[in-house]
């Protein structure tokens, strides 16, 4: 028997809803997943996360669990209201922690956001265990954060603080889906950097990436420019060290207002390979103020697929 305690923890996707059972040093005893089922709207996907619960408490078979940690997506308050998760149909505001706490009564539930929940795993249990204070950072469809202050995540008044990625590196530049101009997502986001790579592609870039995608340049992604890059091709390489340089900006930001030196990424661009996070490195080093430049770093996360649940539990632990 651990003498940890051992907590539930929910991975709420658009796609799948994970379900763990997570010691307190962050083993993950017993997992499962169930479809999220994200167009039949909240009642739906409560129950599948109220099902996803039910079979690791039976399966994991474990006593005296009595607390349970949500990573969701959108905004998510004090009190565990779920705001408009982009993926989710019809979910403009659920109370999530109260309609969990009612189908599990006397246990703790606390609902966090999934970038937030990222920061968290990698705080207590990945990369940034041995830091007091750093920005997360989650490079993928989006560009989202968590930052982390005193070991403790900071969620801002209404839980929306680490939103980096709309911060805006050119007022001029390239409209983003928030409404602003120039967020560092809508140069390196999924769907732009995609776009920009086929803009240049068409201009008449030599690459193998064309070759990678059967010569249908809107099968384009970042998953694409990182495996070209890794196969030595070097406008990938160059596109990728580009949004990297772009990220450093919006990261050195962060550092100049907050006081702090390190950043941790996530996400699948980031494991291009060393190079991408080494062009954030020289940029953010460029962009922050001197006296913060010599503690300069940015590391990679290492909690990849498993941050979701780690830092679910970590809510509760
Ligand atoms: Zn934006």
């Amino acid at each position: 028997m651990p003498t940890t305690p051992t907590v539930l923890a929910i991975d709420l996707g658009g796609t799948t809803v994970k379900a763990g059972l997570v010691s307190g040093v962050g083993d993950v005893l017993y997992q499962n997943k169930l479809p999220t089922l994200p167009d039949k709207g909240p009642d739906v996907v409560i129950g599948q996360i109220e099902a996803a619960l039910r079979d690791v408490m039976e399966k994991g078979a474990f006593p005296s669990l009595s607390a349970i940690g949500i990573g969701a997506p959108g905004v998510v308050d004090d009190a565990g209201v779920v705001k408009a998760p982009p993926n989710l149909k019809g979910w403009d505001e659920v109370h999530l922690a109260e309609e969990l706490s009612e189908r599990f009564p006397g246990f703790k539930v606390v609902v966090e956001n999934d970038a937030n929940v990222a920061a968290i795993a990698e705080s207590k249990f990945g990369a940034g265990k041995q830091f007091s204070e750093f920005l997360f950072v989650i490079w993928g469809t989006g560009v989202g954060g968590g930052i982390i202050l005193e070991n403790k995540i900071f969620r801002g008044p209404s839980g929306g603080a680490g939103e980096i990625g709309h911060i805006s590196i050119d007022h001029q530049g390239p409209a983003c889906n928030c409404g602003s101009r120039g967020c560092i997502e809508a140069y390196i986001g999924q769907r732009y950097l995609s776009q920009r790579t086929v803009e240049k592609l068409n201009a008449g870039a030599t690459s193998s990436l064309p070759d990678l995608v059967g010569g249908d340049l809107t099968k384009i992604e970042p998953v694409y420019l990182a495996q070209a890059a890794q196969a030595g091709d070097s406008f990938s390489k160059g596109v990728l060290v580009e949004a990297g340089t772009l990220l450093g900006v919006a990261i050195a930001a962060v550092m100049n207002t907050l006081d702090l030196r390190i950043s941790i990424i996530g996400g699948g661009v980031s494991a291009a390979g060393d190079f991408v996070l080494e062009a954030i490195e020289e940029s953010v080093r460029r962009h922050v103020l001197k006296p913060l430049r010599p503690g300069i770093r940015v590391l990679e996360a290492t909690q990849g697929n498993a941050a979701g649940l780690l830092g679910a539990a970590g809510l509760v632990l």
